[in-house]
């Protein structure tokens, strides 16, 4: 029997209306009470708790380290597991778990729900269940299929580096608009195996520092330079996110170039990717992109800000330099960016 590791950290899923009708969280301790379906599975299934449960725009770096030591801990006893999230910032902790854990040769999965779990028209119920079946999936060598942090969400798996939530409101809230999705939940559950990451043979490296000196420069037309300097000043800063325009161009106002410039005199590293939702920055592409090459802003490819946040929190975490740093945000680590 498959032994599955369910970690409950919180969010709209784990709802239910108490005898007065508010929404209270549900104990998953006695998950299979609630969720009947679940015996049928025939998974042994053991749930793990956060205390106390987060509404997921509470998840921090801490949050992270935590999930990476429990899965530390559990992860020669469990076949899979399965995250239970809220859904507002589940790509974030999707995105930072893939770096943190290396040489994954079993599938970690983030589920969560659009309505609670204690609701007629549930979502949480179909992605749970499947998320659960997702992490028990064994090909014909009694191996795991997905080796890699997933998200499942409204029938369809995406890998968790890729993944942005993009609708507040309908079931579907999850896109990968620059990866194919991994797996598809019909009748059957079709995983795309040309897509999904092979399974390491190497020793799993579970990651636990994190560190975060970085701030984030979206710009807009009309920005001024009161507010770049103050993004680029703020204290302890030694990286920037710059959000530029498609293809990754930005104004060429000297002033702005000059700010751009001051940053690098400083040592800080900049890193660019796209505001679009799709695509990919191609720095020197156009005329107003060529000074950020001049400079030695890193292009980051088609990485989303999700993965491009979590990267920097987990390369600035190693014991690297600044070089070694830009050099690893263009390498593919874990099927973050098309390199
Ligand atoms: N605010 C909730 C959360 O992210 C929404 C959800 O669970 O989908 O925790």
């Amino acid at each position: 029997m498959q032994k599955l590791l369910v970690i409950y950290t919180g969010g709209t899923i784990g709802m239910v209306q108490d005898h007065k009708g508010m929404l209270v969280p549900f104990d998953f301790n006695n998950i299979t009470e609630n969720v009947p379906e679940l015996t049928r599975l025939n998974y042994k299934l053991e749930v793990i708790s956060f205390d106390p449960i987060l509404d997921s725009s509470n998840i921090n770096m801490n949050s992270w380290i935590q999930m990476v030591n429990i899965i530390e801990e559990n992860y020669l006893n469990y076949d899979g597991f399965v995250i239970l999230h809220g859904s507002d910032t589940m790509a974030y902790t999707a995105s930072a778990l893939s770096f943190m854990l290396e040489n994954l040769s079993k599938p970690v999965i983030l589920t969560g729900s659009q309505l609670p779990i204690g609701e007629i028209r549930t979502d949480a119920k179909e992605n749970l269940i499947t998320a659960l079946e997702i992490a028990a999936a064994k090909d014909e060598n009694g191996q795991s299929i997905v080796n890699e942090v997933c998200i499942y969400f409204d029938y369809q798996l995406f890998r968790g580096n890729r993944a942005k939530k993009v609708e507040a409101n309908k079931f579907e809230a999850f896109r990968s608009p620059n990866f194919p999705v991994l797996a598809e939940a019909g009748v059957h559950i079709n995983f795309n195996s040309e897509v999904l990451l092979p399974r390491s043979e190497s020793s799993f490296i579970a990651h636990k520092t994190l560190q975060n000196p970085v701030s984030l420069l979206k710009i807009f037309p009309g920005i001024s330079p009161a507010y770049v300097n103050a993004v680029i000043h703020a204290a302890g800063v030694k990286a920037i996110i710059l959000e530029g325009f498609g293809a990754g161009n930005t104004c060429t106002d000297s002033w702005f170039v000059d700010c751009l410039q001051a940053a690098v005199s400083k040592g800080i590293l900049i890193l660019e990717i796209t505001q679009c939702i799709g695509g990919n920055v191609e720095i020197g592409r156009y005329e107003t992109s060529k000074h950020l090459a001049k400079m030695g802003v890193v292009g980051g490819l088609d990485l989303t800000f999700e993965a491009a946040i979590t990267k920097l929190m987990f390369l600035f975490g190693q014991d690297l330099t600044i070089a070694e740093i830009a050099n690893q945000l263009t390498q593919n680590l874990r099927g973050e960016i098309t390199a």
